[in-house]
C-alpha cells in the first residue's frame, strides 16, 4: 500500500468536525473528530511524495514527541514542583512550616531528581533528533520514545506528588495542582501510549 499525506483546508467541501469531546483535563485544547467525506483535494495538497506518507509521519512523530508531548510534560511537572515548594514554606501545621518535615521534604527532592533526568532526557534527544533529521537512527528513536515515555509517566508522578503535599486542598477545584494532575494523565495516552513507546524501545533493542 502506498501511504500519502495531504494538507486539506479547513474550508474544503466534505470537511466537516464532529462533537467537541468533554475531557479530563487538557481544557485548554479543544478535542474533536475531523470528518472527511467525499472531500476532493488537488494534487497541490499532497505533502512529500506518494509512498512517502509513512517516512514523512514517523518524522513528524520523532519531533512531536520529543518536542511535544515529553517536553509539555516537563512544563508541567515543573509547575506542580513549584507549586509544592511554595505551599510547602507557606502552611504550617503541629508548629512547623511542611516542607520542615522530612518526609515532604525527601518527596520533593525525588520530585526533583526525576524533573532533571527527565529533562536532561528530553534535551540530549532533541539534540540528536536535530542533527541527524531527517534520517533519524534507531537508537535514536529509541530515544524519542524514552523521552516521551519517562517524562510523562514522570510528569503524572510529580503530580501526583503534588496534589498529596497539598492535602486536602491539592484535592479541590480552587488548587492548581488538582488541573495539572489530570492534565499530566493525557500525556502518558496521546501521541503513542507509553505502551506502544515501551514496544518500539524494546523492538528498536532487539534489532541492534
Ligand atoms: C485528548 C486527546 C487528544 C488526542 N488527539 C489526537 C490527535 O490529535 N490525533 C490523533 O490521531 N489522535 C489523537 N488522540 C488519540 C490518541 O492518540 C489515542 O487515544 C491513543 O493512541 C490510544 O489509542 P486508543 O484510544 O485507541 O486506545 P487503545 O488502542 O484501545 O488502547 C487501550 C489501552 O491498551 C493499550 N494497548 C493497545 N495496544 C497495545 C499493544 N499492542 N500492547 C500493549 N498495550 C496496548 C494502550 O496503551 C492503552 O493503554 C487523542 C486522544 C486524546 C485523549
Amino acid at each position: 500500500m502506498k501511504f500519502r499525506r495531504f494538507l486539506v483546508h479547513k474550508d474544503s467541501p466534505g470537511l466537516r468536525y464532529g462533537k467537541i469531546e468533554e475531557k479530563m483535563g487538557l481544557h485548554g485544547s479543544m478535542t474533536g473528530d475531523i470528518i472527511l467525506e467525499d472531500c476532493q483535494v488537488g494534487e497541490e495538497a499532497l505533502i512529500g511524495q506518494i509512498g512517502e506518507g509513512w517516512r514523512i509521519l514517523a518524522q513528524l512523530g520523532n519531533s512531536m514527541r520529543a518536542w511535544g508531548a515529553a517536553s509539555i510534560a516537563l512544563g508541567i511537572a515543573q509547575s506542580a514542583l513549584n507549586h509544592a515548594v511554595a505551599y510547602s514554606k507557606d502552611r504550617h501545621q503541629f508548629g512547623k512550616r511542611l516542607g520542615d518535615f522530612q518526609a515532604l521534604r525527601f518527596m520533593m527532592a525525588d520530585m526533583a531528581m526525576q524533573l532533571e533526568a527527565a529533562r536532561c532526557l528530553v534535551r540530549e534527544t532533541n539534540r540528536r533528533v536535530d542533527i541527524e533529521s531527517p534520517n533519524v537512527s534507531y537508537p535514536t528513536m529509541s530515544m524519542v520514545s524514552m523521552s516521551k515515555c519517562f517524562a510523562t509517566d514522570m510528569a503524572m508522578k510529580v503530580t501526583t506528588d503534588a496534589v498529596q503535599i497539598f492535602g486536602g486542598y491539592g484535592y479541590m477545584k480552587e488548587c492548581p495542582v488538582e488541573r495539572l494532575m489530570r492534565d499530566a494523565k493525557v500525556f502518558q495516552i496521546l501521541d503513542g501510549s507509553n505502551q506502544v513507546q515501551r514496544m518500539i524501545i524494546g523492538s528498536n533493542l532487539l534489532k541492534a
